[in-house]
């Protein structure tokens, strides 16, 4: 299992919160553009999946 960002789901157009409820620091984010999460890092906490209101980030 992975976490993921479906970016058709983010409307890309604001610093993404949920970088900030990451307790590893494993999202990334260029700009506005969808975040990024490293898989290397990601604990799979499911904490950013359960923040994002878009339902941009899942589960896979
Ligand atoms: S599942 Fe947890 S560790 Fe992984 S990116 Fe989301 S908040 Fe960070």
């Amino acid at each position: 299992m992975n976490v993921v960002v479906r970016s058709e789901y983010c409307p890309q157009n604001h610093p993404c919160p949920a970088i900030r409820v990451c307790p590893v620091g494993a999202m990334t984010q260029k700009g506005y553009a969808a975040p990024v999460i490293d898989k290397e890092k990601c604990i799979k906490c499911g904490k950013c999946v359960r923040f994002c209101g878009m339902g941009a980030i899942t589960e896979e």
